[in-house]
């Protein structure tokens, strides 16, 4: 039967003053009742209005659904098997709803009505709690979630479930990603309204302990727009335009190169990379990362990242000058300058001649940075890529590794691979801030 307008407002109003009756006999009987009880009280009454408030809606709108339906599959009449219990925990407490049950018995199965229309995609958490649970474990510890759930939010979720909740949403979030890489037209989650016409590309690795496996390496690449940004150089008191990366959208993957490289196309595709005139990679030298240059990324102005190539400089000042810091200093500040001025080959003349110097395993580190500075030397044109406003330090995709960090290689962390394989995506969701649309997306059309 359904309830008038009028029957509907009496019942919430008879439990809501029920409430406040309560609240003011609370207050009659304690003495002098500081703020935060006065905050304590008035908030428990608030969740017990809000949950009676959502129990009274939903039970009207079990009543607006039909009387009899048809079976989806064999369109034949269903059998009402009456009302089964349903436990939902949703942000306004725990929810506890009567659904009518649809049986068909040609087909063997079963509806409910009110379920479907609630769009209630999980058993026991409604859509809200579910993503902030995920969200949040994108971001802290499964077990943090839960304490945060409870302290801030007042939901009451246990490690486990947060666990089960990331796992099952991460596995989507995973699924979709892979299923973008193989479509033709990518669906855009965020607005890059932006038309400034230069994109870069950053990659890098980190490490993540692998239960069996040991420490593996997780790659990471972002995608990102370069524009201008004015910054004061504190020497010379005048400002310079240099390049900065924006709309940043970040992947990772747990495994070699190959597929890596694939997801990063993949990103690149969906954020048109094709389409842009003018590019760039940076990187520091690992042999990986210019390999995957050549193979998607050969349009691309190529810089090896500035600081990796100065840690090179200083490796090769220390091995040679060791404790005497003065001298190293001087080396190579002089060596610096030079690099930046796009004399890559004076450098390695200049250690080249220590070289000569040295014997054994000193002999040996000092080739090393010869090589170094041989094998990069197109991608070190600081000079000219700074006043062209391309980016020449990849602070982009570091300060990404140290979210993933952050997150993934805590103290005594060690992951599974698959649960760690599910919760990459989610975290890098977070990162490209388009967690949100992806989980719209995926909550409402589930993949099979
Ligand atoms: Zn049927």
């Amino acid at each position: 039967m359904k309830r008038t307008h009028a029957e509907i407002k009496a019942t919430l109003l008879a439990q809501i003053e029920a409430e406040l009756d309560k609240a003011l006999a609370w207050q009659e009987k304690s003495k002098s009742p500081n703020l935060t009880a006065f905050e304590t009280q008035v908030l428990s009454i608030r969740k017990s209005i809000g949950i009676r408030v959502l129990q009274e809606v939903i039970k009207d709108a079990e009543s607006d659904l039909p009387e009899e339906i048809d079976c989806p599959t064999c369109k034949k009449r269903m059998q009402k098997k009456g009302k089964r219990p349903q436990i939902i925990e949703t942000r306004l407490g725990t929810l506890e709803l009567e659904r009518e049950y649809f049986h068909c018995k040609t087909c063997k199965e079963g509806v409910f009505p009110l379920s479907e229309q609630l769009q209630v995609s999980d058993l026991h958490w409604s859509e809200s709690v579910a993503r902030q649970a995920v969200w949040l474990s994108g971001k802290v510890p499964f077990g943090d979630v839960s304490k945060i759930m409870a302290e801030v939010g007042e939901v009451s979720i246990s490690k486990s479930s947060v666990w089960r909740l990331s796992q099952k949403w991460g596995g989507y979030f995973r699924a979709e990603r892979e299923k973008e890489q193989e479509l033709e037209h990518f669906p855009v989650y965020q607005d890059f309204s932006s038309t400034d016409q230069r994109m870069g590309v950053s990659m890098d690795g980190f490490m993540v302990h692998v239960l069996q496996e040991g420490w593996k390496e997780v790659k990471a690449g972002c995608l990102f727009e370069i524009a201008g940004e004015k910054i004061l150089d504190k020497e010379t008191l005048t400002t310079e335009e240099i390049g900065c990366a924006t709309q940043i959208s970040h992947i990772a993957h747990l495994g070699g190169p190959e597929v890596f490289g694939k997801h990063l196309w993949g990103e690149a595709q969906r954020r048109n990379w094709k389409n842009v005139p003018e590019t760039q990679i940076i990187g520091d030298a690992a042999r990986w990362i210019w390999n995957l240059a050549a193979q998607y990324y050969y349009k691309s102005y190529a810089v090896v990242d500035w600081y990796h190539s100065v840690e090179h400089l200083a490796t090769a000042g220390e091995v040679f000058y060791g404790t005497d810091l003065p001298a190293r200093q001087s080396w190579l500040k002089k060596q610096k300058k030079t690099l930046f001025q796009e004399k890559a080959d004076e450098v390695i003349l200049a250690i080249k001649e220590k070289v000569k110097k040295k014997r054994g395993e000193s002999r040996k580190k000092l080739l090393q940075e010869v090589s170094f500075f041989e094998n990069n030397q197109a991608r070190m044109k600081y000079r000219s890529a700074r006043s062209a406003g391309w980016l020449t330090g990849s602070g982009v995709i570091e300060s990404g590794a140290k979210q993933y960090k952050a997150r993934f290689t805590g103290a005594g962390m060690r992951w599974q691979r698959s649960s760690l394989e599910r919760m990459l995506p989610l975290r890098a969701a977070i990162m490209s801030h388009d967690f949100d649309a992806r989980w719209k997306t995926l909550y409402y059309s589930p993949p099979n």
